[in-house]
């Protein structure tokens, strides 16, 4: 499958030529190439991953930029355009979880997975420069795992496939980051096409390219950035898996994925409020994800509105993973002509999505800006995403 490389009006001989002058200018001379992965939006599916059931992700423009060069040694040497910690430089033979932290932790973690795997990974120079919001709920970790992944499976000639590249970048988010995340992110970055979401069975792990052309419909899929960072809710997200795993051992099952909508009231019966409305936004959410892709193909992608809209209400109420802003910009967006509203993403702060006319893109910039100002919410990063290409190596 050809992989186009969509980075907004940047074309990719020149994206792949500043990561090279970045690479060159730390590191005095030129990588062996350069790679990239997009963050992502969930149009629906939240949570769901885990629990073995549906996502219907799709890849952004945004995305993460890695150039790297393989070294004789077994150093490895690290620095991102992003933030001040500088280069810096680690031993590859003495990597374990426990020694691995900051941001460092992202792409090392996907070494030591390989290393774990029976890879020889040496030593290398990496410069990362990454276009996803950090901390937004789009995914900027899995994209930059799925770059370095993908960029150490070139190099070292592992030859793993797309779908096992994805268990690598789960693996350094669950082992070494300590999110006990699905598969969600890494398989939005990795499986993606242009012009498609990505509808996956997370029990099966079969993929497929759902087409969702915006501009045809006169549709827009704004993206909201609360700035409210998720960062600190590893252990909120923990709980809630950890619920889903109460609920589906109470139900004799062996994941959520295995409770239909008709079983939902038979389940009142025997689990505490709490868990059961937890049980009840997966088996809802995975039903939901089902319809979207059927009405999708049905109807187009203006009449999936209500169905995002259920999905944020039930992560508002039942999984209760939203936050007071991600709540204004879905009710606000709402107000003023979106056709459906959701958080995206874990939740706890991070980016909701709205699907709208495109006539309406202003307006309801603006009435988003407006009622965070009036709530005294920091200001929101409000942009419009676009169904883009997954990852691929760029020189
Ligand atoms: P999300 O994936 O939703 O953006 P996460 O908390 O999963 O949020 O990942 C964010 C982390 O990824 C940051 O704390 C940082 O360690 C790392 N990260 C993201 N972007 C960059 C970057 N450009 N440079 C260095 N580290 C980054
Ligand atoms: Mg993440």
């Amino acid at each position: 499958r050809e992989l186009k490389v969509a980075t907004g009006n940047k074309d990719q001989a020149k994206v792949s030529a500043e990561a090279a002058a970045m690479f060159a200018d730390v590191f005095g001379r030129a990588p062996d190439g350069v790679w990239q992965a997009p963050g992502r939006v969930n149009l629906i599916g939240e949570h769901t991953d885990y629990n073995e059931g549906f996502v219907l992700p799709f890849a952004i423009g945004h995305t993460a930029k890695v150039a790297i060069r393989l070294r004789a040694d077994n150093t490895a040497r690290l620095i991102s355009s992003y933030g001040d910690e500088g280069l810096v430089t680690v031993d590859l033979t003495r990597l374990a979880p426990s020694n691995m932290h900051g941001w460092t932790a992202y792409p090392l973690g996907v070494a030591w997975v390989l290393a774990q795997q029976g890879i020889r990974v040496p030593g290398f120079d990496l410069f990362l420069d990454s276009s996803v919001p950090n901390g937004a709920g789009l995914s900027s970790s899995a994209a930059i795992e799925s770059a370095v992944a993908l960029a150490l499976n070139d190099l070292t000639g592992a030859a793993l496939t797309r779908q096992e590249l994805v268990l690598v970048g789960q693996r350094a988010e669950n082992e070494v980051v300590g999110a006990p995340t699905g598969i969600l992110d890494q398989s939005a970055s990795l499986l993606s096409s242009e012009g498609h979401a990505v509808f996956l069975d997370c029990r099966s792990r079969h993929v497929e390219q759902v087409p969702l052309d915006l501009t045809l419909a006169q549709l827009v899929v704004l993206a909201v950035d609360t700035r409210v960072s998720h960062a600190h809710a590893t252990g909120d997200y923990a709980a809630r898996r950890a619920s889903c795993e109460l609920g589906a051992e109470v139900l004799g099952v062996p994941t959520l994925r295995d409770v239909s909508v008709n079983e939902l009231s038979e389940a009142a019966g025997l689990l505490d409020d709490e868990t059961f409305r937890r049980v009840r936004h997966i088996v809802t959410e995975n039903d939901r994800v089902l319809s979207t892709v059927a009405v999708l193909a049905e109807r187009g992608p203006a009449a999936i509105g209500p169905l995002l809209t259920a999905s944020h209400l039930s992560m508002r109420d039942d999984f209760e993973i939203s936050c007071p802003e991600l709540d204004l910009a879905v009710e606000t967006a709402l107000a003023n002509g979106a056709l459906g509203a959701r958080m995206t993403g874990g939740g706890f702060g991070g980016s909701a999505i709205a699907l709208i006319p495109a006539a309406s893109e202003a307006g309801i910039r603006q009435a988003v800006q407006t009622a965070f100002a009036h709530a005294g919410f920091r200001k929101p990063d409000i942009f419009a995403v676009t169904p883009a290409a997954g990852a691929g190596r760029i020189s």
